[in-house]
């Protein structure tokens, strides 16, 4: 690192921050990318992941929160000697995060930097979504956010998005890092243009619409409930057929949600890609939309049984815990994520070495136990969005009910198709769910718009989708 930010005449510009072209070498960005990290063998990549995460491990030892975790689970240092001991490193998750900012507030000891390390280094702050209260704050020095914009740029680049692209992004532009971390990726890496509306709430869904059509956008970010409330206003309120928009691609997070209707609505093909804000971009779909190719030179990424902590065999779902390769100001050591993916075993078409996840089929934290069996919100949803006759817009109430206390899920959902017959669609969908989730919920259809109050589909990016009332 040249201008190196721990010298004492060190100013905290940003382009002296770090040495770019070591970064670049390091972390190559579309599209060289395509021709050195994305053809590694698997051999040159363990070797690669063996060196970053010793160093990764040293690092955890200079914080006070690895230090505290691992020595009560008594770990020493020099006990982790390459990736083969990985599995000795006690995995930690959010609540371990939350004691540690309340035992140190207002950051907790989980991170390497603190604000007043901003004399030496900049910094920059972005939180988690938070629902209540004040939301998870996160710092990034320099090596982070850039390899994180870097890791972005590849992300667009892998979908097909192109410089010259106008890239509507209809997320959140505040304290998460919803739009913000890819604008930064977009406009350093991709040689697109961010267009940054944000949600519904920052620019209204009609002037997003007008927009698409005035300035010729080419592509959109966004969630699928957002996008496809999007197309649906298009349609409805203008009376526009929203293929005949010119969008070529969408980029999302898809999740659970129906892939075909959203590419359907938009005449255009949607890529799923999956990042957190402590992370940054973990892996995105290649043209071949089959399955996400993980960023394994910049993260180490497990699929875990969520019971007991060990492997799942390869292709078996499990939880995700997260080991950053690439991150100085806050790194994650076996991040238990709680977000469940499995892995592709077979090779990609397109010749990317790194292996793929499957999509995310739900948050461990969104689970909620139905009479004895676990069911996701997110399987709600497929099941909600699959039926034409809806706009695939639901929200599920959950209550303790009667003397003897029994659980139930009311499902609301929005019904569009005005010649459609509500209480059809109730009993489809009451069978439909009672196949897919294997326990019985009671379907309530209501009309378009009545659940924006509750899922805030039009107004914001973190959409809502359960409330659980037992507690
Ligand atoms: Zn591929």
């Amino acid at each position: 690192m040249t201008n190196s930010p721990d010298s004492a005449d060190f100013i905290p510009w940003y382009f002296r921050s770090l040495d770019f072209e070591q970064l670049w070498r390091d972390y190559p960005p579309p599209p060289t990318y395509f021709q050195t990290t994305a053809r590694l063998s698997r051999d040159e990549l363990r070797a690669l992941q063996e060196k970053r995460f010793l160093a990764t491990v040293a690092r955890g030892w200079e914080i006070e929160f690895f230090k505290r975790h691992w020595s009560e689970h008594g770990l020493e240092p020099g006990d982790i000697c390459g990736l083969d001991d990985l599995a000795k490193i006690p995995v930690y998750d959010v609540g371990h995060i939350r004691k540690s900012i309340e035992r140190n507030p207002p950051f907790g000891d989980f991170m390497g930097i603190s604000p007043a390390d901003g004399k030496r280094m900049p910094l920059v702050l972005q939180t988690s979504g938070g629902t209540t209260g004040l939301p998870r704050p996160m710092l990034y020095a320099p090596q982070d956010r850039e390899t994180m914009a870097i890791l972005g740029g590849r992300r667009l680049a892998m979908h097909g998005v192109r410089p010259g692209d106008m890239v509507l992004v209809t997320l959140s532009l505040g304290l998460g890092n919803g739009g913000m971390a890819p604008r930064e990726a977009m406009w350093r890496y991709s040689g697109a243009v961010p267009v940054m509306t944000g949600s519904g709430a920052n620019t209204p869904t009609r002037r997003q619409i007008e927009i698409v059509k005035a300035w010729g956008i080419s592509v959109l970010l966004g969630f699928p409930a957002y996008l496809r409330h999007m197309a649906l206003v298009a349609r409805d309120e203008f009376g526009i057929d929203p293929r005949s928009l010119g969008i070529r691609l969408v980029g999302t997070h898809l999740g659970m949600e129906n892939r075909e209707q959203l590419e359907d609505l938009w005449g255009a093909r949607a890529f799923d890609m999956y990042g957190t804000h402590e992370s940054g971009m973990l892996a995105a779909e290649c043209t071949q939309q089959t399955g996400m190719h993980a960023m394994e030179d910049a993260f180490i990424l497990e699929v875990a049984n969520p019971e007991t902590g060990q492997p799942m065999p390869d292709g078996e779902k499990g939880t995700l815990y997260i080991t950053t390769l690439y991150k100085y100001g806050a790194p994650q050591i076996r991040f238990n994520v709680n977000d469940i993916s499995a892995w592709h075993t077979d090779a990609c078409p397109c010749g990317n070495t790194m292996r793929r996840l499957k999509r995310i089929f739900g948050r461990n934290d969104n689970m909620v136990k139905l009479r004895g069996v676990n069911v996701f919100p997110e399987a709600v949803g497929a099941a909600v969005v699959e039926d034409r006759r809806t706009n695939g817009e639901y929200f599920c109430f959950v209550d303790r009910v009667g003397e003897a206390g029994t659980d139930r899920m009311d499902v609301w959902v929005e019904v569009t198709d005005a010649a459609a017959d509500r209480e059809h669609v109730r009993t489809d969908l009451e069978r439909r769910m009672k196949e897919v989730l294997g326990v019985k919920v009671q379907v309530t259809p209501v009309a378009k718009g009545e659940l924006d109050e509750f899922t805030m589909t039009s107004q914001s990016s973190k959409v809502k989708r359960l409330l659980d009332r037992r507690k």
